[in-house]
């Protein structure tokens, strides 16, 4: 098909309607990753001094398949008295042991938990899909691979610590709690334990309600590379448990990835305490395309940057600004991609965008995109079939968005792009950092200087310049204004788990 049809004669070949084998097309052959090599038992407990504990509170969660709506396991919910005993846990080993060890042990452990993710890495890939709903090729190729690579670079680092802060003395801060979401949950954990640990520190970790099963899974490694006993202690639990972790007067730093409205309710609870913090929140990045850009490229790279892992992605690039000379091309050539984007079965290795985590999670981007339409903007999804049972939501482009929409503003953390357009630099500018919000953003231009230009003024913590969603360990990540404070990844992300003294 020539690349320059728009989009109305594309919609009239049947291209952006969908094409069944009925109307010519191939039939589709879906090609399933099995699931025999995960095990999942029907309950699970608290990850406590090296074992598997009953919650003292006597509560479980039920963890759901949300491509299917099966339930899968049964999981122990933490109450305050079972936070009491992880954090017990954690400063024991903290105090007798793990904070006075040699840089270059906690190395090797580091080493072994990195080497033993890679052994496991299909079954936690697998478990991941089933627990969250993505695709298998993002937690296959991205989530664990990544998380392998966090625990290498930090390995790296453990041992040269004295080195890394010039002139400084580093030292351990004690007890972490640390608070992740459920877009990345293996991710997450190990982008906030990698560096506790090489650090020196002791840990308890929240993971999501909905995705709690990587993070025990998890358990079972640090066990298997001799994590010693109490160094990283898991409860597992919804927003109370969260909340009696972050407050609990026993800790020395606190880490959250999630909301902003969560992020700010843990900067309240912790003001006036001497509990350090770091908060890595929500995102409403701009993706800014220039008309001098290579739009093939661009359109992939925008395609990623929002619909890559159904858009539950903190830094996804939410809002596409587009130069008007070239708007109406980058859009058809944008709906003409979408359209080929696979939705349906997270397992089937073909897959482009899998299931929608949760049923709430489904009720607020359907809000939203319904707030979307009644504020006049223009949506258009691709014609294609839901399964008929999970939460599913297709891939979603509004054109016609003013920046005063709620669309353009609020982050849906869904597979949903909001469309504008702009005639200068200036304007593209202005218009990106008009949000409350400041986590990352991208610029798309064949001319560096431009891309230098633009970046420089861009207030993100991370700009890609012509491509997106690209996280390396050794790169620092993290927000300005309401996407949160300190960095993770790199040498940055190291400094907020020591305190550093003079030499
Ligand atoms: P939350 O911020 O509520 O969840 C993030 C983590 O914090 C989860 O482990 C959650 O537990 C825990 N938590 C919830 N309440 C508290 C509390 N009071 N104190 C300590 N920890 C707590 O996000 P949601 O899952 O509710 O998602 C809501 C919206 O937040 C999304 O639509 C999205 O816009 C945004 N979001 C942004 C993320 C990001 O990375 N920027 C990540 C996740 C969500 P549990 O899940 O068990 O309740």
């Amino acid at each position: 098909m020539p690349a320059e049809l728009t989009g109305r004669e594309l919609e009239a070949a049947g291209v952006l309607t969908g094409v069944t084998p009925a109307d010519g097309g191939f039939a589709y052959a879906p090609s399933r990753e099995g699931t025999d090599i995960v095990t999942i038992r029907p309950g699970y407990g608290l990850w406590i001094g090296g074992e598997e504990v009953e919650a003292r509170s006597g509560r479980a969660i039920t963890t759901v398949n949300p491509a299917t709506e099966e339930p899968l396991a049964e999981v122990a919910e933490a109450g305050p008295e079972d936070v009491d005993l992880a954090v017990a846990a954690a400063r024991r080993a903290y105090e007798q042991g793990w904070r006075d060890l040699p840089g270059k042990e906690r190395a090797k452990v580091l080493y072994r938990v990195a080497r033993q993710l890679q052994e496991r890495a299909r079954e936690l890939a697998v478990l991941e899909t089933l627990d969250g709903g993505k695709p298998i090729k993002e937690s296959r190729d991205v989530d664990v691979p990544l998380a392998a690579a966090h625990f290498f670079h930090h390995a790296g680092w453990a041992d040269k610590l004295d080195w890394a802060f010039a002139n400084r003395t580093p030292a351990p801060l004690g007890v972490v709690g640390q608070v992740v979401p459920w877009n990345f949950p293996l991710l997450m954990a190990a982008w906030k334990l990698a560096p506790a640990l090489a650090a020196g520190n002791t840990v308890v970790l929240k993971p999501a309600e909905t995705t709690p099963l990587t993070a025990l899974l998890l358990a079972e490694v640090l066990d298997e590379a001799e994590v010693p006993p109490g160094v990283v202690n898991i409860v597992t639990g919804g927003g109370a448990t969260g909340a009696a972790l972050v407050s609990h007067p026993g800790l020395d730093k606190v880490a959250f990835t999630g909301s902003t409205t969560v992020g700010r309710q843990i900067q309240e609870a912790l003001a006036g305490t001497r509990t350090r913090l770091t908060l890595e929140l929500g995102g409403k990045a701009a993706n800014i395309v220039y008309d001098d850009a290579a739009i093939d490229q661009a359109v992939e790279g925008i395609v990623n940057g929002i619909f890559f892992n159904q858009g539950h992605v903190c830094c996804a690039g939410s809002r596409l600004l587009v130069q008007e000379s070239v708007a109406e091309l980058v859009v058809d050539k944008l709906k003409r991609r979408i359209a080929t984007l696979r939705v349906g079965d997270p397992l089937d290795k073909n897959t482009d965008v899998g299931a929608i985590n949760s049923a709430e999670q489904l009720g607020r981007i359907t809000a939203l995109v319904d707030a979307g339409v009644e504020e006049g903007g223009e949506r258009w999804q691709p014609a294609c079939t839901l399964p008929e049972r999970g939460w599913w939501f297709p891939p979603t482009v509004f054109t016609g968005v003013s920046q005063t929409s709620r669309i353009a503003r609020e982050e849906v953390f869904g597979p949903v792009l909001a469309v504008l357009t702009f005639r200068t630099p200036e304007e593209a500018v202005a218009k990106a950092n008009n949000t409350p919000y400041g986590l990352s953003a991208g610029v798309w231009s064949e001319k560096g200087s431009k891309v230098l230009w633009t970046a420089e003024r861009l207030k993100a913590g991370v700009v890609w310049a012509n491509t997106f969603n690209k996280l390396d360990p050794t790169s620092p990540f993290g927000g300005f204004k309401e996407s949160g404070f300190g960095r993770e990844g790199g040498l940055h992300g190291l400094e907020p788990y020591v305190s550093l003294g003079r030499r």
